[in-house]
């Protein structure tokens, strides 16, 4: 669904003279309207039709690609929220909880006007000057362009539009006047207040971070399920398993095997030559004093070890030890 104007929240004239009917009339029947209209044909048909408005803003935030969208989608943000931070006979002070934070936070009222009113300032160009909360405390900063405080996580609760646009008429180049005024004639402490209450519900930034967070652990397998999961195999009947296996590879990755199986295999190697011989010998029928010397030592009583050692040559020579070495050096009998 398309977004829409919203209507503002008083006549157009009941700002006068701090703001006139004719800036408002611009501001927000002109200016406003456009950023609404090009943002719904921006979105057209895009993965961000269907998005909320402050979804959108996320969603954009990081993408030159998508920088119109994000510029249209915080401007409509923006001034949907200035034309509730304004009032008639507006100013004074806050209340309640909120007084107590600007105190607390800021020093007193005195020094917000100060720091909110440098803060608009000291904004090269065009955008705005917030007080927000950040990080459980207030804060006076100021945003480039079309940014709302969300992006970087915060909380806004007044906001003051320093683009020329909104001062322009009444103020021509005094920008310092307009936000002067904004504060102490027209700031909605109010609705400071209401906001200053939302901020848990409200801080949709700090929810998504969670969520992708969230996301972020899950896929990389570190559940908290998972992490249980493998505590419990560690722990329980298949721990010693995972344990021995882990002190091969350990043993392993230091050579350790590989040199015990090198020992083996010399030793095997100078018995099994001979053997290996003899019994070839033996095989080709003939005689002599070495091939009889040669059978007998087959067939005679130390035969079954020659067929082991010559078994074993083989079983070398295909490689096959190496998978023997495998299930660890106990995989291997000593021989004497
Ligand atoms: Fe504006």
């Amino acid at each position: 669904m398309a977004f829409e104007l919203p209507p503002l929240p008083y006549p157009k004239a009941a700002l006068d003279p701090h703001v006139s009917a004719k800036t408002l009339e611009l501001h927000h029947g002109k200016h406003h309207a456009a950023y609404v209209k090009t943002l719904n044909k921006l979105i057209k048909n895009t993965e961000f039709e269907r998005m909320r408005l402050e979804e959108i803003i996320q969603a954009s935030s990081e993408s030159a690609a998508h920088r119109k969208v994000f510029n249209n989608a915080g401007q409509h943000w923006n001034h949907s929220f200035f034309w509730k931070c304004m009032r008639p006979s507006g100013g004074g002070k806050p209340e309640g909880a909120l007084a107590e934070m600007v105190e607390r936070d800021l020093g007193g009222l005195d020094r917000f006007r100060e720091s909110f009113i440098a803060a608009g300032m000291d904004r090269f160009g065009s955008g705005w000057a917030w007080l927000v909360v950040e990080a459980g405390k207030l804060a006076v900063i100021s945003t480039p362009n079309g940014e709302p405080p969300m992006v970087s996580g915060r909380h806004a609760l007044l906001a003051c539009d320093v683009w020329e646009h909104a001062y322009y008429l009444d103020y021509q180049n005094r920008r310092e006047e307009f936000l002067a005024a904004f504060v102490d004639h027209l700031a909605n402490w109010e609705f400071a207040a209401e906001r200053l209450e939302l901020q848990g519900e409200g801080s949709y930034t700090a929810a998504r971070a969670y969520d992708e967070a969230v996301g972020r652990h899950v896929r990389s397998g570190r559940s908290d399920e998972a992490a249980l999961a493998a505590r419990r195999a560690f722990e329980g009947p298949e721990g010693d398993a995972l344990r021995r296996a882990e002190a091969e590879g350990r043993r392993h990755s230091r050579g350790e095997d590989r040199r015990a199986a090198a020992a083996a295999a010399a030793g095997s190697r100078v018995e099994g030559e001979g053997s290996y011989s003899a019994a070839r010998h033996a095989r080709s029928g003939k005689q002599g004093s070495e091939a009889a010397a040669a059978k007998s030592a087959v067939e005679g009583s130390k035969g079954a070890e020659h067929r082991r050692a010559e078994a074993e040559d083989r079983t070398r020579s295909k490689g096959e030890v190496s998978g023997a070495r495998s299930q660890g050096p106990g995989a291997r009998k000593p021989r004497s």
